[in-house]
């Protein structure tokens, strides 16, 4: 259904509705309600924790409270893409959604993603789709060893991957992971894990903000560092090129966030979401406008906020448990963002942003956090090159 762009001048009243009711929904909610939003959630997971609006809980994916949770909000967000394509066609035919069908139909499909960055001139990892153990071993001499072996939908934070190192491997990793379509990607020996996000507003302006360094651990992001250290500007620029094509092709409305590895001064694509992004979450206390009002006021007709860093910044997700509350609040512009979720090793409960005029006083921050965290040996090596 194609709507008219709506343009406001106020949103008092507006109801905003999230398919999915976890942290970002949450935060979105925390950031909307001061504009004058209200906000509904509609949740599957059956462990909905974003508790700032009613929430229509569907635990059996039974759809039945979908048309109530529809006609209850007048536009609809998501903060999750792995939905189902049928249930975000029914949200569309009838309230706008943003980001549209056609973003997020790429974004669930890790073939259609790569062909999108190639159609775009976005260089990518070369790949090869794998249907069967003849496809691998092909892909294989194609693409030389080591490559990654992904699932074509459903991945995401490492899950359904696997690294093959040896062609004698081929059978036995096709065994494991086989039973559904796979893309084997040429291993890339990047510097670093880089990304950015942008957002695009319903007449087509477009922002970005400052490129980020995201270091990894166990598969999970763990640090954000804004902007990244040791960026030229070129690089910046070359990022929001990239991302600003990925918005304009794709019709875009609201926020994106683009993966990319830093490979000896250039940049390749790995993935994108459709969505507010963790390694945008120093937005809240880093930037002027953070990146959960940016993208309210993206997919509610509003313009568009100043995405400019306000001094560097450092994000800690707190994995597994929660931080020693009181050793954090003690730090100047250090603020401490907690889910509202219980704690489970492996899962993300919240996470803490720093805030820095420099990048020494940001170590210097972050060394009196860090006992409170888990570490990560990869953080201390990515300081040293702070300048
Ligand atoms: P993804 O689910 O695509 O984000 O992949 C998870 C992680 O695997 C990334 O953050 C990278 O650290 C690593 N990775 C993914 N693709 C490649 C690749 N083609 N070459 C090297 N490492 C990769």
């Amino acid at each position: 259904m194609k709507k008219a762009a709506r343009s406001r001048n106020r949103t008092t009243g507006l109801k905003v509705g999230v398919l999915g009711a976890g942290q970002l929904g949450r935060m979105m909610a925390l950031e909307g309600i001061p504009l004058g939003m209200q906000f509904a959630f509609y949740d599957t997971s059956g462990a909905p924790s974003a508790g700032l609006g009613k929430i229509y809980s569907d635990p059996d994916n039974s759809l039945a409270p979908l048309s109530d949770f529809i006609n209850d909000v007048d536009v609809v967000t998501y903060e999750f893409e792995h939905l189902p394509l049928d249930l975000a066609n029914q949200v569309a035919a009838t309230k706008p959604l943003y980001p549209g069908v056609k973003a997020l139909r790429i974004c669930q499909n890790r073939v259609l993603e790569k062909q999108t960055f190639e159609s775009l001139n976005i260089p990518t990892a070369p790949f090869r789709v794998i249907d069967s153990q003849t496809d691998l071993e092909q892909a294989v001499e194609a693409l030389g060893l080591p490559c990654v072996l992904k699932s074509t939908t459903e991945g995401y934070d490492g899950k359904g991957q696997a690294v093959l190192r040896d062609a004698a491997d081929i059978a036995d990793v096709w065994r494991t992971l086989g039973e559904r379509q796979l893309i084997a990607e040429a291993f890339i020996p990047f510097q670093r894990e880089l990304s950015i996000i942008a957002v695009r507003a319903e007449d087509g302006t477009t922002a970005t903000y400052p490129l980020m360094e995201n270091i990894h651990c166990e598969g999970i992001l763990r640090y954000t560092i804004a902007p990244a250290p040791d960026c030229s500007s070129e690089t910046f620029v070359r990022a929001s090129d990239y991302a600003e094509r990925l918005l304009n092709h794709l019709d875009y409305v609201g926020v994106l966030a683009l993966e990319l590895f830093e490979v000896n001064g250039s940049l390749m694509a790995n993935e994108m979401a459709p969505r507010v992004h963790n390694s945008g979450h120093w937005t809240q206390n880093g930037a002027h406008t953070s990146q959960f009002e940016n993208h309210l006021r993206a997919v509610s007709g509003l313009p568009l906020g100043d995405t400019g860093a306000i001094g560097v910044s450092c994000m800690v997700n707190l994995i597994g448990q929660e931080a020693d509350t009181a050793a954090v609040l003690t730090l100047t512009d250090t603020h401490l963002h907690l889910y509202g979720k219980s704690e489970r090793p492996g899962r993300k409960v919240g996470h803490i942003n720093i805030v820095a005029s420099d990048y020494a006083e940001l170590m210097k921050k972050l060394k009196l956090c860090l006992p409170h965290v888990p570490d990560h040996p990869a953080f201390s090596s990515s300081l040293i090159s702070l300048p």
